[in-house]
């Protein structure tokens, strides 16, 4: 049995950094070039494995040479990368991005392999954890199949989209921004159908955290911040870790706080993600 199963996307973000974004039709010199995993599933599940969880990834790559180094990168944070679909004959999910000197940046997103995923069987997990970058049938099974085998399902409704009803109905947990949950109707349809709890992350301010019974605030940690990338994806990753070792969902939510925290205070998505180690020290000093 797994602590937490992700599934989700999984891509490879082409990062471009230039002194000013060309116009349409423009041609502009760069500074310099990086490429690095990404994909929300895919940091979600690298975020759950180095806060401590023992994960499984659920996602689908493209049969290229990007879908063989994700799958590395997996397994180099100790991810269980077997559920991850190869498709033949399309490329691995990308990310254009490209990064002016004031940190503006456009992205073009390629789903490719994500937009193709297959339903697949979920292993037993404590908790499974899902997004909206793959097609939403699939994320529909899992949690079916989560919920038939009495795991948690916990759902960041990301990118912002309008969410069926009978997705919302097989979710213990949400985890939506206050764009992200505006978009889903707020709080009273999500408890009308059955979710117990709905944590909106609101950036340095921190979360609010309902249940039918009411909300209430819980502050951020106080940190440096250097880039916000990944802090959503380290928050989740890590409150599930956190619901799967059997903590309170209070006790999660500080644990995911702190853990976001930690991602803004270094650059990029997965080299920021935070260890357990660092989690520990930020929440006990
Ligand atoms: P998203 O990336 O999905 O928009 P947020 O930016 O709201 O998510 O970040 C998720 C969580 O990470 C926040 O609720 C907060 O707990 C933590 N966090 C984000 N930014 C900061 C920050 N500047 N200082 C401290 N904690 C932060």
């Amino acid at each position: 049995m797994f602590d937490v199963c992700v599934v989700g996307s999984a891509n490879l973000d082409l990062v471009a950094t230039t002194p000013r974004l060309p116009s349409p039709g423009e041609t502009v010199s760069g500074t310099a070039y990086a490429e690095h995993a990404g994909g929300k599933g895919l940091n979600q599940a690298v975020a759950a494995a180095r806060a401590g969880a023992s994960c499984a990834f659920i996602a689908a790559v493209g049969d290229d040479e990007a879908g063989t180094r994700l799958s590395a990168i997996l397994v180099g944070d100790g991810i269980d990368a077997s559920g991850v679909q190869t498709v033949e004959g399309v490329p691995t999910g990308r990310a254009v991005i490209t990064v002016d000197a004031s940190a503006e940046n456009t992205i073009v997103v390629i789903p490719g392999a994500n937009a193709l995923m297959a339903r697949s069987p979920v292993p037993l997990a404590r908790v499974v954890l899902a997004q909206l970058e793959i097609p939403i049938d699939v994320v529909i099974d899992a949690f079916t199949q989560a919920r038939a085998a009495g795991a948690v399902t916990v759902l960041n409704p990301a990118p912002a989209a309008d969410v069926p009803d009978e997705l919302l109905a097989l979710c213990t947990v949400v985890i939506p921004n206050e764009h992200e949950r505006e978009q889903l109707g707020g709080g009273k349809r999500l408890f009308a159908l059955g979710v117990e709890r709905v944590i909106t992350t609101l950036g340095a301010a921190g979360v609010d955290v309902a249940t039918a019974a009411g909300s209430h605030p819980v502050d951020a940690f106080a940190v440096e911040p250097v880039d916000t990338t990944g802090a959503g994806d380290a928050f989740c990753g890590s409150f599930a870790t956190a619901l799967a070792a059997g903590a309170a969902p209070s006790a999660a939510i500080r644990f995911a706080a702190a853990a976001g925290a930690l991602a803004t205070t270094g650059r990029g998505a997965v080299p920021s993600l935070p260890r357990r180690a660092a989690i520990d020290a930020l929440l006990c000093p």
